[in-house]
């Protein structure tokens, strides 16, 4: 490939909303055959919103859910925003003691002198507070509707389910007609749960679904589909993201997400459009076939 065609390859990129981190990168776009897509944040919107809290037996709803959106709000995470926004609305928050990310799973740390996790009921697990039937039945009913549901726990017991909302980006579905399109299959990768994830799946016709994927495995993922001969374009927009970004053959990074994923990505979609990546692969064919 001549540098010249390929720098204004990568030029007529830059107009198109797609910031490329060098020329070679068009050329390692040409091989793709498949195309993992992050969920939340990525196919999704990822701006959340409260919309259930649910008390266990003998416990106050309003209580489960500001112990929560207090610890949640020293958390990014956009279930933490959606969270702590809907606890803020009910009343004021105290500040957490101790604060802990725990990637992949949830948060842990102390309010007002409370042991508090928030988060997948692996977590609570982890920390012996399993649900108990009704809360169990709560977290299966919300995400039935596609709902993403946590769970909240507190000083050695399992008090509460939260159930949040998120919305597939009206620009998804297209998206995945296009990679279709180009030959290119798409996968949906989440670290949520696999009921939320078919449902977001079936919504924009995506068939292929690896669900409750913790961060650090996202890459063998990649590097699992690699392995079988695949070519992989992954994209995505979270800390959680970036390891996968990295490994994969071509790593696509929203412009609307974190720096981590950015930095590790090789093509940066400015606007966070997702029909902007299948874009990308056809700019790069004709880049490269004007080349040949
Ligand atoms: P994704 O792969 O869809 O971007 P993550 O790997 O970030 O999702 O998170 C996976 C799951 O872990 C979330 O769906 C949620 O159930 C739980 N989780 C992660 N962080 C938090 C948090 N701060 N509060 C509550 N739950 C969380
Ligand atoms: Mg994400």
């Amino acid at each position: 490939a001549t540098p010249m065609a390929l720098m204004a390859g990568t030029g007529r990129g830059a107009r198109m909303g797609i910031l490329i981190k060098g020329p070679e990168v068009l050329e390692s776009t040409r091989r793709i055959d498949t195309v993992v897509l992050d969920k939340t944040g990525t196919v999704t919107t990822g701006t959340m919103a409260l919309v259930e809290v649910v008390a266990a037996e003998g416990e106050d709803e309003a209580e489960v859910l500001r112990l929560a959106g207090a610890l949640e709000n020293a958390s990014e995470h956009p279930v933490a925003k959606a969270v702590a926004a809907g606890a803020a609305a009910r009343g004021a928050l105290p500040a957490p003691g101790d604060f802990a990310n725990v990637e992949g799973l949830g948060v842990r740390g102390t309010v007002e002198g409370r042991a508090v996790l928030v988060g997948r009921p692996a977590l609570l697990e982890e920390w012996s507070q399993p649900l108990g039937e009704d809360l169990s039945q709560a977290m299966k009913e919300a995400r039935n509707l596609g709902r993403t549901a946590v769970a909240v726990g507190w000083d050695g017991r399992a008090r509460g389910v939260l159930a949040v909302s998120d919305t597939v980006k009206p620009t998804s579905a297209e998206a995945v007609r296009s990679f279709r399109e180009l030959g290119l299959t798409p996968i949906l990768l989440t670290g949520d749960n696999e009921t939320v994830a078919r449902a977001v799946a079936d919504e924009v016709g995506i068939t292929e679904v690896v669900a409750e994927v913790l961060p650090e495995d996202k890459a063998e993922v990649i590097g699992g589909l690699q392995a079988r001969g695949r070519a992989v374009a992954m994209v995505g927009d979270g800390v959680n993201d970036a390891a996968a970004l990295a490994r994969a053959d071509l790593g696509l990074s929203l412009g609307t997400g974190t720096d981590a994923a950015i930095e590790a990505s090789d093509l940066t979609l400015v606007r966070g459009d997702l029909r902007v990546a299948a874009d990308a692969v056809r700019l790069s064919r004709r880049t490269l076939a004007v080349i040949k």
